[in-house]
């Protein structure tokens, strides 16, 4: 005993929270008003960072001791999309072209014709045929396969 800050379970929402153990109530934000004299409590610590972390954990064992899941805000965007937006702002259609061909060759180091009609469909601009005879005779791509092609 003697830890400045510890961990309770409210009675009446079940929600873990922290509370300073020199205090006698805490408020819950359920409205509950808990005497920490009828509570037990576990998990002291000295530190309120430490607390914070407790306090998670104690909620993510509540919830069936899985840890909460994390964010997942930072999902991979479409790559396809990616480079369809890098490519759109670019007037010059033949500069889209080849940052379309550029973009498709540092994703995955080839790229083919279905690619690009992925890249055009989403531009909506040239077709995929139109983009890739005119990279051709630009030399821009390079065939180095049949129907596979990297860019120069
Ligand atoms: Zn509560």
């Amino acid at each position: 005993m003697g830890s400045k800050y510890g961990v309770i379970v409210c009675p009446k929402c079940g929600m873990a929270r922290g509370v300073e153990t020199a205090k006698k109530t805490t408020g819950c934000q359920c409205g509950n008003e808990i005497v920490l004299s009828h509570v037990k409590i576990k998990n002291q610590t000295d530190s309120p960072l430490e607390l914070a972390d407790l306090v998670a954990s104690t909620n993510a064992a509540l919830r069936g001791g899985e840890p909460a899941p994390p964010e997942r805000k930072s999902r991979k965007k479409d790559p396809y999309l990616s480079i369809a937006e890098r490519a759109k702002p670019i007037k010059d259609s033949l500069e889209r072209m080849r940052s379309i061909a550029q973009g498709l060759t540092e994703l995955q180091s080839r790229f083919t014709i279905d690619d690009i009609r992925r890249i055009a469909s989403l531009l909506g601009k040239d077709s995929a045929e139109d983009v890739l005879a005119r990279l051709k005779d630009h030399n821009l791509v390079y065939e180095f396969e049949p129907g596979v092609y990297r860019s120069v």
